[in-house]
């Protein structure tokens, strides 16, 4: 993926990959291996409070250096876990809102000019520690009490491009962001974790 970017900058098709048979095509994150449709509704909430426990564990394990940029590797952990907050609660009213509208216009993310424009300047590691680790369980306590009829709704979603996505898909969206960070989290962290 692109440095110093979260994985919306892919959202062009060259992002991703398919496979499969002809005429049924799977999705595929090029840069991870996320398969959006593979995700069951009972994975979802687990899954992101792994994820973000593992994100803030690595953030406390390493402290300040967790801020510190690596050369050619763009973000610094520290960004990468606080975008994963602001993702998770990004998405979680962008459901709530699935759930309710009909048409929903979605917030917009603006994930790179947070930071361009200094809104994670100064963050302190272990408040995003904390933060990311309460999105994660927000998020998954939201989503596991949405009705299972309700799932299938839709709205349309950029990411990866313009389409409609049912409510499922973009809680697994919301998944794939944090395992997709993680990893680049860890890219960035070295030394003992
Ligand atoms: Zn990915």
């Amino acid at each position: 993926m692109i440095s110093g970017r979260g994985p919306e900058a892919s959202s062009s098709p060259q992002g991703l990959r398919s496979a499969g048979t002809v005429g049924r095509v799977t999705e595929r994150c090029d840069g991870c291996g996320f398969e959006w449709d593979a995700i069951d509704r009972a994975e979802v909430a687990p899954g992101v409070v792994r994820c973000t426990s593992a994100i803030a564990q690595r953030l406390r394990t390493v402290g300040a250096s967790a801020a510190v940029r690596t050369e050619g590797l763009g973000w610094s952990a520290l960004e990468y876990a606080a975008h994963v907050r602001d993702v998770l609660l990004n998405v979680r009213d962008r459901i709530i809102q699935t759930l309710i509208e009909d048409d929903p216009q979605y917030a917009m993310i603006w994930r790179d000019e947070r930071v361009d424009r200094g809104l994670y300047a100064g963050d302190a590691v272990d408040e995003v520690a904390d933060e990311v680790a309460i999105a994660g369980r927000l998020f998954a306590r939201t989503f596991d009490r949405i009705d299972p009829d309700l799932l299938t709704r839709t709205g349309v979603y950029a990411f990866p491009e313009p389409r409609p996505r049912t409510v499922l898909w973009i809680a697994a969206q919301a998944l794939h962001e944090c395992e997709h960070h993680l990893a680049d989290i860890d890219e960035r962290i070295v030394g003992p974790r």
